[in-house]
């Protein structure tokens, strides 16, 4: 199955230009019927796309890559891919650069190319618009991507391992472990005789515990509620010699909460570790899994398989008839049995379903 991935980072115009380059050569003994191609767009404003390459010896010329396809002249992304389709182009892939300024649509178009057209879509931008604004179009793919992914690691490991500290958000679908690996790690870093502070949002299953599905336990530091103030345990933290920190259900958190972590992070250089789930049962993001989505330092996606043997990356919420629901509230506590991490593809055949593109259907 062909994936959709979000990459941001340091030097996307020119991964982006390589990546063209690459998929290009490959076609340089194929009669022009075989032939595979790339289509490049520029969501920011449909001009070639050009990058100063910045690696190395810094003599490289300045990469460039033409566009393929104008946002501005089409009304239908999915609609203007597939019937080059259907016309007989063979498309190997989709680069997109500056991803943050698509619409909702068009980036829900890129996730329909990739799972019903079986193309694969590798989409370059920022997490949030410039000065750490929200955006759409980001969001949503990062929402609706099996992978998102820093480039340049060279680079921000350098610059992270000045830096010292920092906000992590390791993320995955239900029955990925997130509470075991957070126990886990909590037990490993004691053990290295570090001081750890574990903090989860209320719930009214298990006020002040935190519980694995397998079992593992270990009681909270603290209990988190919507008006808590974590940046004001600051003095606590530093009083009592903490010097890492773990948070269970981050998605719970409010974005003022996330903000206030980067703080600790920055201000008392205490690591903070997040875990939780990146969407609700309808492909959305919560509020503090959004947050953490446009501003943790680093993004660890944690696995788990859907019944169909292909990743799982969504979580749908099934009744007690087995049915999928494609409505109601964000959060229903889990029973044992009303959830169950899926695929994309099967997400978009039981879930999204009312989604998929018109002219898709028709044609079919
Ligand atoms: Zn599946």
């Amino acid at each position: 199955m062909a994936k959709l991935y979000y990459k941001y980072g340091n030097g996307k115009s020119a991964d982006l230009c390589e990546t063209a380059y690459n998929y290009e050569e490959a076609n340089a003994y194929l009669n022009d019927k075989d032939k595979r191609h790339v289509l490049v767009i520029n969501a920011y404003d449909d001009k070639e796309i050009m990058s100063k390459y910045m690696a190395g010896d810094n003599k490289n010329p300045i990469l460039t890559r033409k566009v393929d396809i104008k946002l501005s002249s089409i009304n239908s992304l999915f609609d203007e891919v597939y019937l080059r389709m259907l016309n007989g182009i063979k498309i190997a892939a989709i680069l997109v650069d500056n991803s943050q300024y698509l619409s909702v649509q068009h980036a829900e178009d890129l996730f329909f190319i990739v799972n019903l057209l079986d193309i694969p879509v590798i989409a370059y931008g920022d997490r949030t618009l410039r000065g750490d604004v929200y955006s759409a179009g980001a969001m949503r793919l990062m929402e609706l991507s099996n992978t998102i992914e820093e480039i340049d690691e060279e680079y921000l490991k350098k610059r992270k391992k000045a830096k010292g500290a920092k906000l992590e958000f390791y993320y995955g679908a239900m029955n990925s472990s997130k509470t075991a690996k957070l126990l886990y790690k909590a037990d490993e870093l004691e053990k290295a005789g570090f001081n750890v502070f574990l903090m989860k949002p209320f719930s009214d299953r298990d006020p002040s515990m935190i519980t694995s599905r397998i079992g593992m336990q270990a009681k909270a530091d603290l209990v988190i509620n919507n008006n808590t103030k974590l940046y004001g345990e600051g003095e606590y933290l530093l009083r009592n010699h903490i010097n890492y920190i773990l948070v269970d259900e981050a998605q719970f958190l409010t974005e003022r909460q996330i903000d206030e972590l980067r703080q600790i992070v920055r201000d008392y250089d205490i690591p903070v570790r997040c875990y939780g789930l990146k969407v609700d049962f309808l492909s959305n993001h919560f509020t503090g899994s959004g947050r953490l989505l446009e501003t943790a330092d680093s993004l660890v996606k944690l696995r788990t398989i859907c019944p169909c043997g292909e990743g799982a990356i969504f979580n749908a919420r099934i009744n007690s008839n087995g049915e999928y629901q494609k409505s109601g509230s964000q959060v229903v506590i889990d029973n044992g049995g009303n959830y169950i991490s899926i695929c994309p593809k099967c997400f978009i055949e039981n879930v999204m379903d009312e989604k998929v593109p018109k002219i898709y259907r028709k044609v079919r």
